[in-house]
């Protein structure tokens, strides 16, 4: 890596940076009042600790749910690469079985391959696929109701950001918007 890269992603990384305590001040500003003195003293900068089955940190003096949103905002798009194979996925096959599986058509070939060997029939694969759907589905539902009533509504992405995930939507249009999702899901059924 030469100078000029490493000093791109600098700055590259000081943009988010000021971003995030721009947010994270903003943020501040409207929890104020209500339960943000709330009791997390033990707790310092950088913590991670579970509190009724999920995950805490403080990031910018603030009180964050660490979540898995990255998955969620991208439901229903197809990523560069396969995370199983690492393959990139460009075939429209791909992006097809993608939200099901969370793989490639290839893996997914290899995949029911395998299972054929096993014996399995055609029927036991629609089933397969529409299990791994609902648990999807599932999770998913988990984590937008727990948006819809969490009142700290900053998340921490898997890449450490902290972002304001309503985005200033209203509980009627994050309502609206799981039961999209939901259909979404339900239209992935066989
Ligand atoms: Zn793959």
């Amino acid at each position: 890596m030469n100078d000029n890269v490493l000093k791109k992603e600098f700055s590259k990384k000081d943009v988010q940076r000021a971003r995030n305590l721009v947010k994270g001040d903003m943020s501040a500003r409207t929890t104020e009042g209500i339960g943000y003195t709330k009791k997390y003293d033990h707790h310092i900068e950088g913590d991670v600790w579970e509190e009724n089955g999920r995950k805490w940190t403080i990031k910018n003096g603030l009180k964050q749910n660490v979540t898995k949103m990255d998955k969620f905002k991208k439901m229903g798009t197809t990523p560069l690469f396969c995370p199983e194979c690492n393959n990139l996925m460009k075939k429209h096959l791909d992006s097809k079985v993608f939200p099901a599986y969370q793989k490639c058509f290839d893996c997914v070939v290899d995949y029911e391959a395998q299972l054929k060997k096993e014996g399995k029939s055609e029927e036991y694969f629609n089933k397969l696929r529409n299990q791994h759907i609902q648990s999807a589905m599932d999770e998913y539902k988990v984590f937008m109701e727990d948006a819809i009533k969490e009142s700290n509504s900053n998340y921490i992405t898997e890449a450490g950001d902290i972002e304001d995930w309503k985005g200033g939507k209203s509980k009627k249009q994050l309502e609206q918007e799981l039961q999209e999702g939901l259909e979404f899901f339900e239209n992935l059924k066989s």
